[in-house]
């Protein structure tokens, strides 16, 4: 396959500016990638509202401006750096790229799991925004032959994060587990990865379309948090009186925690998901301590739950409701995710590029 010198990609040049799509963008040569890293010719990639975030730069952690976002890349290799030693994939393999792009494997928390170097796409490095990227053999995902590009492409970020999410809610099958922001991209996948763990959902979100989008994904309660006049009593009288099992709270807002330590029942498990900016969590301590609430934190996943996510994907279990955009579509994009009004997942494909 003959690389391009150039590529079509898009770029945030300065913080909270907007995203220009340049076509002469150099493509990175076989000959100058590290032992270790991949070059990747992109199919599709996901459009996450971490990559907003980075774009505006309103995370206490900085993003390397100027960028290339994005993290939910599908591809094929198409060169892997020379001396590259038990690379785990070849060239022509179809790989997933995502958040966590590369990681030492050699610092504490490396071999706990949460590398304190890490290298993480469309952030500290360029991610998917572009026709080819950089990544790493040891990091990237294989697809499962048969499943589609398009299809696998937010699961990479969006499945993955609410799929450990719920593994580690400590929830049994039968269990009630509410999702607020439930039509959303990692909302709607929430819905469908509980089910198929056997849990019981309570969809919460607003409008026709959402309403719509989760009742068919098989919630088995929705609440309208426009409409309800009291969404902790709602979620009481449909979990016996007792409150739900578990929350997974995936909103980029303060808005849910204090709510969830109110519909939770005794013993329950508020899993914090989404990460605002600025917000600080919001909960009552009386109300903790009293119900054994326990509060916890839950970012992305590993290597394992990104291929258990992939898997489960890919055999049919859960599937992305998703929007095809093009490249030059995304600052619409990003406007309509501040908005809130993206019903499930944009993906933008390369190939239409
Ligand atoms: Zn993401
Ligand atoms: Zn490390």
């Amino acid at each position: 396959m003959s690389i391009p010198h150039n590529q079509t990609a898009a770029i945030v040049h300065k913080a909270g500016g907007s995203i220009v799509v340049h076509d002469d963008h150099p493509v990175k040569k076989q000959s100058d990638l590290a032992p270790g890293e991949c070059l990747v010719k992109l199919h599709c990639t996901g459009v996450c509202h971490t990559d907003l975030h980075c774009a505006l730069d309103d995370w206490p952690l900085k993003a390397n401006i100027p960028l290339i976002g994005g993290h939910e890349g599908v591809g094929e290799i198409v060169a892997i750096g020379a001396h590259t030693s038990h690379s785990p994939v070849k060239v022509g393999d179809r790989v997933g790229i995502k958040w966590l792009a590369d990681s030492c494997l050699n610092c504490e928390q490396c071999r706990k799991g949460h590398c304190d170097d890490a290298k993480l796409s469309g952030f500290n490095v360029d991610g998917t925004f572009s026709q080819y990227v950089v990544s790493y053999v040891r990091h990237v995902t294989p697809i499962p032959e048969g499943f589609d590009s398009l299809a696998a492409a937010s699961i990479l970020c969006a499945g993955v994060t609410v799929y450990r999410a719920l593994k580690y809610s400590q929830t049994s099958p039968g269990d009630w587990v509410v999702l607020p922001g439930a039509g959303g991209g990692l909302g709607h996948l929430a819905i469908q990865y509980a089910k198929h763990m056997g849990l019981r959902t309570i969809a919460i979100d607003s409008g026709a379309d959402k309403k719509k989008l989760c009742e068919e994904l098989g919630a088995d309660l929705w609440i309208d948090f426009r409409e309800s006049k009291n969404i902790v009593g709602d979620i009481v009288r449909a979990t016996d009186g007792q409150g739900a099992h578990s929350a997974i709270v995936t909103a980029a807002s303060a808005s849910g925690y204090q709510q969830a330590i109110e519909y939770l029942r005794k013993g329950g498990t508020l899993m914090a998901v989404g990460l605002p900016g600025q917000a600080t969590l919001d909960a009552s301590i009386f109300f903790t301590v009293f119900k054994s609430i326990s509060i916890l934190g839950s970012y992305v996943g590993n290597r394992q739950d990104a291929k258990e996510a992939i898997d489960i994907a890919a055999r049919g279990g859960v599937k992305c409701h998703y929007a095809v955009r093009k490249a030059n579509e995304l600052q619409d994009v990003y406007e309509s995710m501040k908005k809130g009004t993206i019903s499930g997942r944009v993906v933008v494909d390369w190939r239409e590029t």
